[in-house]
Parts: structure tokens; sequence; C-alpha cells
């Protein structure tokens, strides 16, 4: 049976091949809902979760395309659309810190990569998420991913990836006030450390261990606690929230 014909929710997941991501896709598949997964470049990643997925049952479809370029996030929504027809719920997780250390000791390259992915394409896919809610007179939701950085500006750590997850947070806020006449709902969820490749792709792997230290609960997130709070803001039970982030810091 197809989307269309049961009705399952269409949700797209930006980075929804690992880490929080592919635990939210796990989840909204035991939900019922239909996936279009984005990712950049770890095909063996997203086919792995894809078959998962598909033996479980959930119609799924995988869309390599580099997000921090216009023709990507013009490619992964129009295979979304050309496959499903709409879209009812976007996820917009797919980020990156790449580098960990003070700012004065980061590369003005590695700087610019990390806005563009976190913030500028953040935007971007935000726009076209309620754009194409806007055409379909779909009430649908956005999920924007910012961080605790957003607020605590990680010092000596990524003040530059902070600040961009600031800029979300404002996105959330306004463009929720911007659609919500329209029955659209944005929201945000702000991770603490969370227990994924993130760090490791940014040179220090034990990072969760690390921050522990100074996290009330004790320890890292795992993700599925993250994918659960997205999970919510999707469902009707959430009808009342906009334009707003939920913090998931263990106290932090
Ligand atoms: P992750 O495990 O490293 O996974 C990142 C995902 O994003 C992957 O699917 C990756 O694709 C995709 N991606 C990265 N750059 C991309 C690009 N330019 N174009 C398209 N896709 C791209 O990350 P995570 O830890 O789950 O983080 C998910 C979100 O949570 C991010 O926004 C991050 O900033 C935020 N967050 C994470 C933590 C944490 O401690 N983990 C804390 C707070 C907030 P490939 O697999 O192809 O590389």
């Amino acid at each position: 049976m197809s989307a269309a014909e049961n009705h399952a929710p269409v949700t797209l997941i930006t980075g929804g091949t690992r880490g929080i991501g592919a635990a939210t896709a796990r989840r909204l598949a035991a939900a019922g809902h239909t996936l279009v997964l984005g990712y950049r470049g770890n095909t063996t990643a997203a086919q792995a979760l894809a078959a998962e997925l598909a033996e479980a049952g959930t119609e799924v479809l995988v869309v390599g395309a580099d997000l921090s370029t216009d023709a990507g996030i013009d490619t992964l929504f129009t295979a979304a659309l050309e496959r499903f027809g709409h879209l009812d719920n976007v996820v917009n997780n797919a980020g990156a810190t790449l580098h960990i250390g003070p700012l004065a000791e980061t590369p003005s390259d590695i700087v610019r990569e990390v806005i563009n992915i976190n913030l500028t394409s953040a935007v971007l896919v935000a726009r076209r998420a309620v754009r194409e809610f806007l055409a379909a007179e779909t009430p649908g939701v956005l999920v924007n991913v910012s961080s605790t950085a957003a607020r605590n500006g990680s010092p000596n750590t990524y003040v530059h990836y902070a600040a961009a997850k600031a800029g979300v947070d404002a996105l959330t806020q306004g463009l929720a006030a911007e659609v919500a006449p329209h029955g659209i709902r944005v929201v945000g969820v702000a991770p603490g450390t969370t227990m994924t490749d993130i760090h490791a792709d940014a040179g220090e792997a034990d990072r969760p261990k690390k921050a522990a230290a100074r996290i009330p609960l004790g320890r890292a997130a795992e993700p599925d606690e993250i994918a659960a709070a997205i999970a919510w803001l999707v469902t009707p039970d959430a009808s009342y929230t906009a334009g707003t982030t939920i913090r998931l810091s263990g106290g932090a």
C-alpha cells in the first residue's frame, strides 16, 4: 500500500541516517510514518538503516545530497515529493561540528563550513519546508535541531557552532510566528552532549565521557532520548506547541 493510500504521515529527516536522526527515524517508523532520510556521503550507513526499516515494513527513501548547497536541498525535496507527493513533517537535523578548540585556533574555512551547514543550510531547509507546506495547504510540522551550545556558547570548544545554533533558535521563534496562522507549527529541540559519532568526526571520540562530569544527570544523552522529544513534537499531542525549543540537557 502506498503512503497516500494508508495515510501514513510522510516525514523527511535531514541527516536521518546516523545519530539523532537515525534514532528519530526508528521511532517514527515504529509510529507508522513513511520516511525520507537525507544524508551527505555515508552511503553504507544510509543503506543499512533503509534495509533495517524496510524489513520492518516501513516505506523509506534515502537520498544522498549535500545540504550546504542549494542544489543539494532541491535534490532532497524534489526526490521526496516525486516519490510521496507531499510532506507532513520535516526534521531539520543535519549538522556537524568538524573541529574542537578555541575560536582563535579554528581555521576560517572550518568556521565557514560549520556556520554553513548548521545555520545557513538549516534556514534554507526550513524555507523549503514551509514553502511546500504552504503550497500544499498542509498543517505541517517543522522541527529544528539546535543545541544547548546556543545558550552556553561552548567556550574553548566551538563558539562559532554555538553562534550558529543560537541562530537556529531565532529561526524557530520567528518562523513559527510567520506560519502559525496557516496551521503550520515550527518547534525545536536543543540537545546537550549526545552519544553519536559527531564527536569522533570532530576528532574527540571521548567527548561524551568527558562532558559527563558537568551534567547533573551524570551522563551524556542517548540518541533515542532526543528522538523521543522530536517524535512527540510531530504528534497531535503537541498541537499547542509552537515557536519554542525544548532543552534536553540532563539538567545542565
Ligand atoms: P551525526 O551522528 O554526526 O549525524 C549527522 C547526520 O547529518 C548524518 O546523517 C550526516 O550524513 C548528515 N550530514 C552532515 N552534514 C551534512 C551535509 N552537509 N549535507 C547533508 N547531510 C549532512 O550527528 P548527530 O550527533 O546525530 O547530530 C544531529 C544534530 O543534532 C545536529 O544538528 C547536531 O548539531 C545536533 N546536536 C548534536 C549533539 C551531540 O552531542 N551529538 C548535541 C547537540 C546538538 P553522513 O552520514 O552522510 O555524513
